[in-house]
């Protein structure tokens, strides 16, 4: 069998274009434009890049951006001062802090001044926790992407066995409570796990979320399984993800390559998040 390779740029595309329709309408309604706030400080190469896609990503849907550059010597002080102007500012409907900050600022203190309700990144506590609790809240980025890209493709999950390789608070956590909540059986490996290699062979939906090259090998995956591969590492000066995708994808019924799997749904995901709290918050 070889895999059907699951097109995240298409998908992506074809998402931003309803959603530039919804923004359309939003604007009609309201009289103004959802809003989304990026914050970048220092002078970080990849950080500009995300940023700029971001803005980029905000331009080709209509949803007004504003971003604010601060100097790699920002004081904490003035980022969370910052982030409470932007929580009174009504224009402001998501507030995007880019990630890491400068050496020295305790990012999780800084994210926690985000009015939740605003947190397009849905990192802040109180959307953690709804999502624990299984309520509708804002999902993050990634994770929301790996299950559009899932239903898209019409990949059963409901009584599915879904393993999520990968325990961190902005993907492998948030990508297995969203699993569990579409009502798959889910089982999540970290770096203490044991019997790793049997219990992803045992999978009906693999997801990788580790950090490193073609960890996940064609032998750690059974016969039809679905591969949703969430790294982005560099192997030989290129993007590689955390599958050894030209061997895993003869046995994997559906299989995201990167790049232009999971990785293009990600800022997708954050202009839906920017939508959804815009009419979250202006609805009376
Ligand atoms: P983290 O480093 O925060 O987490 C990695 C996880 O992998 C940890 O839970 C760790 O376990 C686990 N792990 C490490 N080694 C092993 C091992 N040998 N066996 C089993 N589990 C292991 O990474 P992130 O979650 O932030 O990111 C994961 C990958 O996804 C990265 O490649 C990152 O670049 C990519 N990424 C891609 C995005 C996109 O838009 N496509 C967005 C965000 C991330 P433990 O907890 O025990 O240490």
């Amino acid at each position: 069998m070889s895999a059907k390779i699951i097109d995240g740029k298409s998908v992506s595309l074809g998402i931003r274009q309803k959603i530039k329709q919804y923004v359309k309408e939003f604007t009609a309604n309201y009289g103004f434009e959802p809003g989304l706030a990026v914050v970048l400080a220092g002078d970080d190469g990849a950080s500009k890049v995300y940023v700029k896609n971001k803005i980029k990503g905000c331009e080709e849907t209509g949803i007004k951006s504003f971003a604010y550059y601060l100097p790699e010597n920002v004081s904490q002080k003035e980022i969370i001062y910052l982030i409470n102007t932007l929580n009174g500012d009504d224009k402001v409907h998501g507030i995007l802090v880019q990630l890491p900050l400068p050496r020295g600022i305790d990012e999780e203190e800084v994210l926690s001044h985000i009015d939740y309700k605003k947190d397009v990144d849905g990192f802040h506590a109180v959307n953690t926790g709804n999502l624990l609790l299984g309520r509708d809240t804002i999902y993050p980025c990634t994770p929301s992407g790996c299950i559009v890209l899932l239903k898209y493709e019409g990949i059963q999950i409901e009584g599915k066995h879904a393993v999520v390789v990968g325990r961190s608070n902005i993907v492998g956590k948030p990508l297995a409570l969203m699993l569990l909540k579409e009502n798959a059986t889910v089982t999540i490996c970290h770096s203490k796990t044991k019997n790793l290699k049997e219990i992803c062979r045992s999978a009906d939906i693999l997801c990788a979320a580790v950090g490193r090259a073609k960890f996940i090998t064609a032998d750690m995956v059974s016969e039809g399984c679905a591969v949703i591969d969430i790294g982005m590492n560099r192997l030989d000066g290129k993007l590689c993800g955390d599958v050894d995708f030209d061997n895993v994808k003869e046995k994997a019924s559906f299989i995201t390559p990167v790049p232009g799997g999971v990785g293009p749904m990600t800022i997708t995901m954050l202009l839906s998040n920017t939508l959804k709290a815009a009419k979250t918050q202006c609805a009376k």
